[in-house]
């Protein structure tokens, strides 16, 4: 069985450190990732970027709270269409979509990608359905017509034991990760916003900007025991650990 696993970047964004950590100043420059999996039985990518719109005017599409904090890096040919055209992917072929959340950096991408069930915790499906185009979240990213398979807590996508989402609320009420096993690089944890920087984990220290601090620092203390016993942790917005990871078309894992 080879599952393969390839790291895309779809843009950068400028915004306030204290949202990444809490009580930090200044501001950071933070990766937006997406990832391929491509297993025997189907395509599924993880989290899919930003919305294309955002590539000519973002204020206008994500309205003036979200423009205030956040400057955009996001150009064409960075969108998460173009990134799997640019190994020779159809977008049209992915079959399964998940989003660890759908904040307007993650599911952006979502209507790129018509074919694709989206995979997404039925928790979160209704914190977004009650919250609106507010605090992050825009219908239009998410509400894009596809499939929706809305599921409870841990799943293993293709009963195999190598594509499980795990649940890992904390970060928004219904937020999930990814463990993907792979042959050749072992156990990688895609951690989406569950834990966005290498110091997160390290020090113990949650964002400034958070749903649930004690689920989410639980989740940190699952992330490392899985670290202890070898699994890659890859974190959701670190800028430097993201330049050591392999890009597509390079195979991560
Ligand atoms: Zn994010």
């Amino acid at each position: 069985m080879t599952v393969e696993l390839y790291a895309f970047t779809c843009g950068f964004l400028t915004l306030p450190r204290t949202f990444l950590m809490k009580g930090e100043k200044g501001v950071i420059t933070v990766p937006v990732p997406s990832y391929l999996i491509v297993h025997p039985k189907g395509r599924v990518l993880f989290d899919t970027g930003l919305h294309e719109d955002t590539v000519e005017d973002p204020a206008s599409y994500v309205g003036d709270v979200i423009a205030k904090y956040h400057t955009f890096h996001f150009h064409k040919g960075e969108e998460i269409s173009e990134r799997l055209r640019s190994i020779g992917t159809d977008p049209d072929s992915i079959n399964i979509v998940i989003n660890s959340h759908l904040h307007f950096d993650h599911c952006g991408g979502n209507a790129q990608l018509p074919n694709a069930d989206i995979l997404i915790q039925t928790r979160e499906l209704t914190h977004a359905r009650t919250t609106g185009s507010t605090n992050g979240y825009l219908l239009t990213d998410w509400d894009t017509g596809q499939k929706v398979r809305a599921v409870d807590g841990e799943h293993d996508v293709f009963d195999d034991g190598t594509v499980v989402c795990l649940p890992t609320y904390g970060h928004t009420p219904g937020h999930q990760s990814l463990r993907v096993q792979t042959e050749k690089g072992g156990e990688y944890i895609l951690c989406g916003d569950a834990c966005y920087l290498k110091d997160s984990l390290e020090q113990m220290r949650t964002p400034g900007i958070i749903a649930d601090r004690e689920a989410a620092l639980a989740v940190f203390r699952r992330f490392r025991d899985m670290q202890a016993r070898g699994a890659q942790i890859m974190f959701g917005h670190d800028p430097d650990f993201w330049k050591t990871i392999p890009q597509a078309p390079v195979r991560l894992g």
